[in-house]
């Protein structure tokens, strides 16, 4: 497991950090309030949408009660370009409700808060705790679990041993970018079907478990 550090250096290095997601750039002047609702609709769709979305939604509202307040139909059509637009409209509106009368408008800064809210799961909580808190919490998707895999880190689909083996071996900042770059590993180059191993910037260090086909 030596290599985790070099690995993840040589990474950032390749994947230029200007190419953060939407969601990354907000940690740069973190508001727990745009995290959370920021990643509630970025879910299953790509950067660029969500990026239109959130500029849209967010010259609309600016806090929890906003969200309660918008017209259900005015939401959906903010979110028309997002997958499950119905479904993320009410999942907004729910959650905003009970962070209003449960944690008094407050994002709670704590994982079994966060998660005893329906609608945030796992991966929205650690989005919410990383970004917004600056916690020790890396939110883990389909590319991470690929990639340490395949590499040769682990030997493991489970959400929660991966996150385990990534705050174990990062720390910091590396540990707050690991998230993004991940991201843009697997869809640029570590891609589900035959990667672009050829001109990966870890080949040398991958060990390729389970990759039969690549470019
Ligand atoms: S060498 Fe291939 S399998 Fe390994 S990280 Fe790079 S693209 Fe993925």
């Amino acid at each position: 497991m030596t290599n985790v550090l070099k690995v993840m250096d040589k990474l950032s290095d390749y994947y230029n950090s200007s190419r953060k997601t939407t969601l990354n750039r907000m940690r740069e002047d973190p508001d727990p309030f745009k995290i959370l609702i920021g990643c509630l609709v970025s879910i299953n769709i790509k950067d660029i949408v969500c990026e239109e979305i959130l500029d849209e939604l967010f010259s609309r509202v600016n806090c929890f009660q906003d969200v309660i307040d918008i017209d259900i139909l005015e939401l959906e059509n903010i979110l028309y370009k997002a997958r499950y637009r119905k479904v993320k409209a009410k999942i907004l509106k729910s959650v905003s409700e009970e962070i209003l009368n449960k944690f008094n408008s407050k994002v709670p800064d704590n994982e079994s808060d966060l998660l005893s809210i329906k609608g945030i799961g796992p991966k929205t909580c650690n989005v919410v705790l990383n970004f917004a808190y600056g916690k020790d919490k890396i939110p883990v998707d389909s590319n991470t679990i690929r990639i340490v895999n395949r590499i040769g880190w682990i030997n493991s689909d489970k959400y929660y041993e991966v996150e385990r083996f990534l705050v174990d071996n990062l720390r910091g900042e590396k540990l707050r970018d690991a998230n993004a770059i991940f991201m843009l590993h697997g869809r640029n180059t570590c891609v589900s079907v035959s990667p672009f191993c050829s001109n990966c910037p870890v080949k040398d260090e991958c060990k390729r478990v389970g990759v039969e086909r690549s470019r």
